[in-house]
């Protein structure tokens, strides 16, 4: 193409929106296989983001040459010698030297070597070396010339683009740098001051951000064409930063709009309240449990409803925290209701509050399956009446047409047993209640902060003092005699011992090898026959009756059962102090989650707590992995955010229930610290202003619609 040709070609040019197929020199064979790399337009060419870049090695010296390692060298030629010149058969042989020592590069059939490499020209060789004899030698190497004088051109990134079948690195870069001056034509959706605020921010927050964010064109050019690490990074966080703060911006707004749309009965605490309260919980608070306190007090005193998830680890003391909540409708004249997954754990959380309630004037109530008609028509009237403050109970509670006095708040423990988006739908008096849900499966920051982004956290870390260790074992069949006499010496100092396996009988399962996996049956069977016989050993799992159960789990709490055999119907919530010791078989059944659930049941007292992990038949890699985790660590968050990463990006967010569209260039996983700075600055710009209308945040704002709007019922785009 001539200089006039394309002048006269500029008006009518190519533009953003273009079709590729259209492009000069495009065949429509070659258009149908870049369109399955999702390239339809010039536009989407441009925001076709490299997954990786080629980055050439630094000039190395001789000795650190590798055998078939790819390597570059700076020196000058030293001596050549020319073996045959025979058209068809020449070889051009020479001799480069610098202070580090000497190589030989060797070309065949390139009889113009001997003119281009002469005695003292200076070139840098690239290519892959092999040893010869005592001698390093490149055939074949890329050669850069260099004159006498000129400084060493930078190595250059070079960008790698995703690929598809009959599409060639090459053939992408191309492309992108024949287009790349169309990035001018588009439009700018940060404005400055704001990327200028970002930049400041991420850097506060440890990422490295050369200068401000860069705007859109230059942010392009260095992503596609990067001229260094630190700006090609810059150029990537601006990218980046743009998709979560567009994400967060929708959230925010989707928190504001619901939040103003509601009404909840305002509970405020004041300092009497709250010493009458702390007063009456049986310990100190620790500084978590303090702090995520003082958020719901926060929450709770304002006229729209608190919509806070709690979490902490199994044993971080989240039970009292809901209490204080509980009490604290109560002293403001309202009731209070507190769900749990399983009719033992309410049981038990109405066990510990009347406990701690006793002599109080707050009356408490228990509704739950197992209770005859009668009783629970009773229970229904008085909380009607207003005679029940605190109302605790099993999801019977949900399905039931229950009718509150006047409810101000609303408890869930455990609430991963519900379910995601299992939201409470409990009103009273044209009020919303004030909603509090428990969880002790911790989320992965970055999930906390897109999925539950409507949901404010709180989060308990610090573990209530004089806890005891646990130690966690992976183990295998040729080390359970010892471990059975290490369970058995444990009883005989008077503690106790859970045994859990995945199924109820050998018998359930369809779709795996019956033989393979253990069963609570087969478990009981040989452990009362063998290496338990002498001892009281109980069985416990779900098919059993409501009664059968309850009359299982208070002969364990009593002690009067030493050993509990079970399926996970233990896993949640079940507090006896004295259980220190903790068989898990056919471990690669569980997931992380759960066993870390487990796990916690035998952390509860002041013993050293002890969990032996067994697998049934062959162990795949991947669970081995899992267990080696679970084996490693015993916080729950770092558990999380391990189990996210093993799990992997088609997991990520469980998509399909958050209904999150898929991320193009951000990584949760990786940027889950700019992640946060978005979700902040969307946060105050949100503040600021509601609904977006200033003008210079027009284009943010039709980005979030177009992208969010339909999603999250925010508006359509225009
Ligand atoms: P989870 O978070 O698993 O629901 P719980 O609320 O059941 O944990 O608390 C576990 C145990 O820790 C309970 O026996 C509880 O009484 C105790 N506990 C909670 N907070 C404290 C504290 N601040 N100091 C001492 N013990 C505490
Ligand atoms: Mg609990």
């Amino acid at each position: 193409m001539t200089t006039s040709d394309s002048e006269t070609s500029e008006p009518s040019g190519p533009t953003l929106s273009t079709t590729i197929a259209t492009l000069p020199g495009m065949s429509r064979a070659r258009a149908g296989r870049l369109a399955k790399l999702g390239l339809r337009t010039v536009q989407d060419l441009l925001f076709l983001f490299p997954r990786d870049y080629e980055r050439p090695a630094p000039p190395a010296k001789v000795d650190e040459l590798r055998d078939g390692e790819p390597a570059s060298l700076l020196g000058a030629i030293t001596d050549t010698e020319i073996t045959s010149r025979t058209p068809g058969k020449s070889v051009f042989g020479a001799i480069v030297e610098n202070a580090s020592g000497a190589i030989r590069i060797l070309f065949f059939n390139q009889a113009f070597r001997a003119d281009q490499l002469t005695l003292g020209r200076r070139v840098i060789i690239s290519g892959s070396p092999r040893l010869n004899g005592l001698r390093w030698e490149f055939v074949h190497p890329k050669v850069t010339l260099l004159d006498v004088t000129e400084k060493l051109p930078e190595p250059r990134m070079m960008a790698i683009y995703p690929l598809t079948e009959g599409v060639k690195q090459a053939e992408l870069r191309n492309l992108a740098e024949t287009y790349l001056s169309l990035t001018s034509k588009l439009s700018e959706v940060m404005p400055a001051s704001l990327r200028a605020a970002a930049a400041e921010r991420l850097r506060e927050r440890g990422i490295q951000v050369f200068g401000d964010l860069p705007p859109i064109d230059e942010a392009l050019r260095q992503l596609h064409l990067p001229d260094n690490e630190i700006l090609m990074m810059t150029a990537r966080t601006r990218l980046v930063f743009q998709e979560l703060f567009v994400m967060q911006l929708a959230l925010a707004m989707k928190r504001r709009r619901s939040t103003t749309n509601l009404h909840a009965p305002p509970l405020p605490s004041s300092a009497m309240i709250d010493a009458r309260i702390t007063n009456r919980l049986p310990f100190t608070l620790t500084g978590d449990q303090r702090l995520a306190i003082d958020e719901i007090r926060a929450d709770m005193s304002r006229q729209f409803p608190m919509n806070r998830l709690l979490q902490g680890d199994v044993g971080s003391g989240k039970t009292v925290v809901a209490v204080y909540a509980m009490m604290l409708a109560v002293a403001g004249g309202h009731q209070a209701v507190l769900m749990a997954p399983t009719e033992v754990l309410a049981r038990q959380h109405f066990q510990t509050l009347s406990e701690m309630l006793e002599g109080s004037r707050v009356r408490i109530g228990l509704l739950c399956g197992s209770l005859s008609a009668g009783d629970r028509r009773d229970v229904f009237t008085r909380t009607a009446n207003g005679e029940i403050d605190l109302l605790i109970g099993t999801q019977a509670l949900l399905y039931g047409d229950i009718e509150f006095h006047r409810l101000g708040l609303c408890v869930v423990d455990e609430q991963h047993k519900f379910g995601v988006n299992q939201r409470v739908q409990l009103r009273s008096g044209g009020l919303d209640p004030h909603s509090l849900v428990m969880s002790a499966t911790p989320i992965p920051r970055s999930i906390a902060m897109t999925m539950f982004g409507d949901v404010e956290l709180s989060t308990i870390r610090e573990k209530p003092p004089g806890r005891g260790k646990i130690n966690t074992y992976l183990s295998h069949d040729g080390w359970k005699d010892r471990w059975w006499s290490f369970v058995r010496e444990r009883l005989d100092e008077g503690r106790q011992a859970f045994v859990v396996a995945p199924r109820v009988s050998a018998a359930e399962d369809q779709d795996v090898e019956a033989e393979d996996v253990s069963s609570v049956e087969t478990v009981y069977e040989d452990l009362c026959n063998g290496a338990l016989s002498d001892y009281r050993v109980g069985l416990l799992h779900g098919r059993m009756s409501n009664d059968e159960k309850q009359a299982i789990m208070q002969s364990f709490a009593a002690g009067r059962t030493q050993v509990l055999v079970s399926t996970t119907v233990i896993e949640v919530g079940i507090n006896v102090p004295n259980a220190t010791v903790m068989t898990i078989m056919g471990g690669q059944r569980f997931g992380l989650a759960q066993l870390h659930q487990l796990r916690g049941r035998v952390a509860r007292g002041a013993h050293a707590g002890h969990v032996c992990v067994f697998t049934d038949g062959e162990r795949s890699p991947d669970e081995n992995e899992r267990l080696k985790v679970f084996e490693q660590t015993d916080d729950g968050f770092e558990l999380a955010e391990a189990d996210f990463r093993l799990r992997g990006p088609g997991d990520l967010l469980g998509r399909k229930q958050s209904g999150m569209p898929p991320m193009r260039i951000a990584d949760l996983n990786r940027d889950v610290e700019i992640l946060a700075v978005a979700r902040a600055m969307a946060q105050e710009l949100i503040d600021e202003d509601p609904e977006l209308d200033a003008e210079d945040v027009a284009a943010l704002r039709d980005q979030m619609i177009r992208r969010y709007g339909k999603r999250m019922d925010l508006g359509d785009a225009a």
